[in-house]
């Protein structure tokens, strides 16, 4: 049977809440207690697939096929885990379900209502995970505040399950603000103290209080909130802004945060054991070489819409013992070849639409003249083959998404794909096995033969070009196991030029950076040097 530990929020969103949940799961881990968890997402969407990441951020692919909420990439990075997509409950997965059971007559005939037939749906929801990963700690995030209207029957049902589960098997961590206001010269707890009692108008009480702060806050005023939240006083525990939100665990268990909550929920554990996790921190803050890299995209006014990407570049840094200095660059300002010299290397990610489409092709280009090492992820891969098609002879080369009757289709939609309707949850999504050839960067990278990534795209390489593009120098240097579908390119007389059709910055982790964005920040490394 797992133990709970439910993360509320208050005061304002983006306080890092996500982060702050991953680094308790990352503290018991550290205690040898097996951790999983859950993002609760309250909105009406059925899962992220279908949100602008301007709104959201990024959209995190499972291993099995889900989109969903960024904080399971947190979770899968801090944990070292992979995630099912059932653990992003929403309201929207919620409600269909129980539609769909009153439309099969499950109710038997009752008024099928918020209580308890929603609250049970939750609770149900929770308790398959905990079924399912048999871990001894579910933690189990609420996204929104306390106080958003479409958070009341998450808050209700997580009552209920602690009453159901017994008060030492359920804990509730409210992670609250403490603004510094200047002019005052002091913090204010008042903004706390009033989304706790938020918080305990739904009838729960936070055993403990963690309080952001962008500057460390002092005892006496740990003291105030423990007394006006009614927590004990160990329980309020500070955490101010750090330069890595690596070091965020370490910063928490210096107020011997897993020791509390152990003793909170009557579990044995061993010693704390965050060696492994304090050498990470050590070596992403290594100051190396730095590379500048520059990622040509689409939402680059909201870093948050990359971030798996951002995460896994300062992965690879910090295992070459280098830094990356990131410039977002966005895809509709037009660049030349004066911006694009100042970089070590560029990054085409992922994207949706037409939209940009032009300034991620002159930036191939000018990659493939100046010799720049480009990495090209998911769009970024179709935009390397247009534009090396383009410069090879098939001067109207496109993919369909962005002119439907191109005359050279070298990116095509894929034949599952023609016939969908419903946006959502329809393309191609998950991990699938990618054959690797060998002589390849990617199999200098990888080691491997066969590896498996995960994906999210409805258009692909169009085999109809792939011997003529073949015979113009492009590598295929990965390919699905029956070798129908293109999943790497690369060209060969370039220092490093390669194009992934899959997302491999969501299998990057911090003690484990993925291979070939190892190789990628190495190559970068290498321009670097080249240059001097
Ligand atoms: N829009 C492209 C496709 O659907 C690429 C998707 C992506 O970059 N994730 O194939």
């Amino acid at each position: 049977m797992s133990k709970y530990i439910v993360v509320t929020g208050g005061v304002v969103s983006s306080i890092g809440k996500g982060i702050t949940a991953a680094s308790i799961g990352r503290i018991l881990r550290s205690y040898g207690v097996d951790v999983t968890a859950i993002k609760i997402d309250p909105y009406l969407n059925w899962d992220s697939g279908t949100l602008n990441p301007y709104q959201h951020g990024e959209v995190f692919v499972t291993e099995d096929g889900m989109e969903t909420d960024l904080d399971l990439g947190h979770y899968e990075r801090f944990l070292n885990v992979n995630l099912s997509g059932e653990s992003n409950i929403t309201t929207g997965k919620v409600y269909s379900s129980v539609i769909n059971k009153e439309r099969k007559g499950d109710y038997l005939g009752s008024c099928v209502q918020i209580i308890p037939h929603i609250t049970d749906e939750i609770k149900s929801m929770i308790r398959e995970i905990s079924n399912k990963t048999q871990a001894e700690v579910v933690l189990v995030e609420v996204g929104g505040t306390v106080g958003d209207i479409e958070s009341q029957p998450f808050l209700e049902a997580l009552r209920q399950l602690r009453n159901e589960e017994g008060h030492d098997n359920v804990m509730f961590v409210h992670v609250t603000y403490v603004p510094y206001l200047r002019a005052a010269g002091e913090f204010k707890t008042k903004p706390t103290q009033h989304s706790t009692k938020e918080l305990r108008s739904t009838g729960i009480n936070p055993d403990m209080i963690i309080c952001r702060s962008e500057l460390p806050i002092d005892s006496h005023l740990k003291d105030k909130i423990a007394h006006f939240c009614d927590v004990e006083r160990k329980a309020v525990i500070n955490a101010p802004d750090v330069h890595s939100i690596y070091e965020v665990p370490i910063i928490l268990n210096r107020e011997n945060m897993g020791d509390y909550i152990l003793n909170r929920l009557k579990m044995e554990a061993h010693k704390p054991d965050l060696y492994e996790w304090s050498q990470i921190v050590e070596s992403l803050k290594l100051d190396g070489t730095r590379v500048k890299i520059g990622i040509i995209g689409k939402y680059v006014e909201l870093e948050d819409a990359y971030i798996s990407i951002r995460e896994a570049l300062k992965h690879a840094a910090a295992e070459l013992g280098a830094k990356v200095d990131i410039e977002w660059i966005r895809a509709e300002d037009t660049l030349n070849m004066e911006k694009i010299r100042k970089f070590n290397a560029l990054l085409i990610p992922g994207g949706f639409g037409e939209r940009g489409i032009t300034g991620k092709l002159d930036a191939v280009r000018y990659s493939i003249e100046e010799e720049i090492p480009l990495f090209g992820i998911c769009l970024g891969m179709q935009c390397m083959v247009i534009e090396y098609a383009r410069l090879h002879g098939w001067e109207d080369a496109n993919s369909t998404e962005f002119e439907s009757n191109a005359k050279h289709p070298v990116i095509d939609i894929m034949l599952e794909q023609e016939n969908i309707e419903n946006m959502g949850g329809t393309m191609r999504l998950g991990a699938y096995p990618c054959k690797i050839k060998e002589d390849t960067i990617a199999y200098e990278a990888y080691k491997e033969d066969l590896v498996n990534e995960r994906h999210r795209h409805r258009f692909e390489f169009n085999n109809e070009y792939r011997k003529s593009l073949e015979d113009e120098g492009l590598v295929i240097s990965g390919v699905s196991p029956d070798n129908v579908l293109v999943e790497m390119v690369e060209i060969k007389d370039h220092p490093w030029f390669l194009g992934c059709q899959f997302h491999p910055e969501f299998k990057s982790r911090p003690n484990n950076a993925h291979p070939i964005f190892v190789s990628f920040v190495k190559a970068a490394i290498d321009n670097k040097r080249k240059l001097v």
